[in-house]
């Protein structure tokens, strides 16, 4: 097995039970549902290998717990929002299909953040394109993204955020978000490439000032 891979039951393989880093009400920090309560359910497992990844403890899904989608949709249920945030790692790893039927039928609407990286499965109320260099994105996802997301960690990334800004349907929000470490270098640039391009919008991680989780 290799790491970022989970141990890949039959019932993984059918999205029947998933890998779970953590899950978590907080709220919303960053894009369109910014500031609104919400339920994140982080699957465990990434292959896609960012430097700056913030969640490396996620990549190898084998160190972390199986739940069935019951057991996870049952645990977000007994918050009082209903915004699933399902989240990564990277969470098209797996097949979503299961889950978000049943976080529907409980009543959520569901919003995924991926890379893109792996092909799309899920019915999902708000997709979240993040797009990596590391693993690019399938344009499967690209095609269906409503937000994209793209993280600046050097004044090349101008350029690259705007190939995949080619690539979104005409209505996909474009986001413009400084790696957190690298704030006081690029975030006057950002918010300058936002004066001149105003098609983008500066995206912040607003829980970050909140210090939530
Ligand atoms: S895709 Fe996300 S979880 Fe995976 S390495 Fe990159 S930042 Fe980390």
């Amino acid at each position: 097995m290799n790491k970022g891979q989970a141990v890949y039951t039959t019932a993984i393989a059918a999205g029947e039970e998933l890998p779970i880093m953590e899950a978590f009400y907080t709220l919303q920090g960053e894009g369109k549902y910014a500031g609104h309560a919400a339920y994140f359910i982080r699957l465990a497992g990434c292959d896609v290998g960012c430097v700056w990844c913030d969640v490396k403890e996620s990549w190898d899904a084998a160190l972390h717990p199986v739940q069935t989608v019951k057991q996870i949709v049952d645990n977000a249920a007994q918050h009082q929002g209903r915004l699933a945030v399902v989240t990564g790692g990277e969470p098209l790893m797996y097949n979503c299909d299961l889950l978000t039927d049943k976080l529907q039928a409980a009543g959520f609407r569901t919003n995924i953040e991926t890379s893109g990286a792996h092909p799309l499965s899920g019915q999902w109320d708000w997709i979240t394109l993040s797009p990596k260099k590391f693993k690019k994105p399938l344009a499967e996802v690209c095609e269906a993204a409503d937000e994209l997301k793209v993280v600046i960690f050097h004044k090349s990334d101008f350029k690259w955020a705007e190939e995949y800004a080619a690539m979104v349907k005409p209505d996909c929000k474009l986001l413009l978000q400084v790696e957190w470490g690298k704030s006081a270098e690029l975030l006057p640039q950002i918010i300058e490439y936002v004066k001149e391009h105003p098609e983008w919008q500066v995206s912040l991680q607003t829980h970050k000032y909140m210090d939530i989780p």
